[in-house]
């Protein structure tokens, strides 16, 4: 794996061996179709992804709202005064994701889709060979995701969900919620787990 830019000079809070494990299975589902991210922020994890995808001549779409999580609001933990829109009132994220694509010279193949993910996934349509859930961690969000995404994948593809920790004093539960949610529905199983990311194939029928 060769990345263009140091994914060290992206905002965001993904692992570097995490961020190899994308690329991996990226570089392996998007042969069978697109594939597409929930949760792009400043593009970080969309690097390594959208990085895979263009070796293969395929494609990424990433979905983010832009306005940031809760956990990213003004005044808690993961907060970065630089996210923040004065004129607005609110985060916008979107800048830095643009910043980093045109650096990385990835504008060709990776889309960002700028909407609320369960409004995106409503009106969706094709079939994706992977797709990537790190948006929201707030039960209801990390649930729509689920719901939204979960059947755009392509019998055989791939579904990768990110901060999955079973114990809660290592992080919020909603991501390990939707992961037992999808092995319970006998549709996924699991194949392999790096750090907080768990791959999932979708099972035919
Ligand atoms: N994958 C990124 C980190 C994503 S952080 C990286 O590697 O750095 C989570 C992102 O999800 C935030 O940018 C936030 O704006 C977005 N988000 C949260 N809830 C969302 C929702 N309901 N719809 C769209 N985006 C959402
Ligand atoms: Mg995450």
């Amino acid at each position: 794996m060769k990345l263009p830019i140091d994914p060290a000079s992206v905002k965001g809070f993904l692992d570097p061996e995490e961020g190899g494990a994308l690329y991996r299975w990226a570089h392996d589902a998007v042969a069978w179709g697109p594939c597409l991210e929930v949760g792009s922020y400043c593009g970080k994890s969309a690097l390594y992804l959208g990085t895979a995808c263009k070796a293969r001549g395929g494609l990424l779409f990433t979905v983010d709202h832009h306005r940031g999580s809760e956990e990213m609001q003004p005044g808690w933990e993961h907060h970065d005064a630089e996210t923040w829109d004065p004129r607005a009132g609110t985060m916008e994220t979107l800048p830095f994701l643009r910043d980093t694509l045109r650096r990385a010279q990835l504008e060709d193949h990776v889309i960002p889709v700028v909407g609320r993910s369960a409004t995106v996934a409503r009106h969706w349509h094709t079939p994706l060979s992977m797709i990537f859930i790190d948006g929201g961690h707030a039960m209801e969000q990390a649930l729509a995701d689920y719901r939204g995404w979960a059947h755009h994948v392509m019998p055989g593809g791939y579904l990768a969900i990110h901060d999955v920790f079973p114990n809660p004093e290592d992080g919020g539960r909603p991501p390990f919620e939707i992961y037992k949610a999808a092995l319970a529905s006998r549709l996924f199983r699991e194949l392999e787990q790096v750090k907080s990311l768990r791959l999932l194939v979708r099972l035919a029928g």
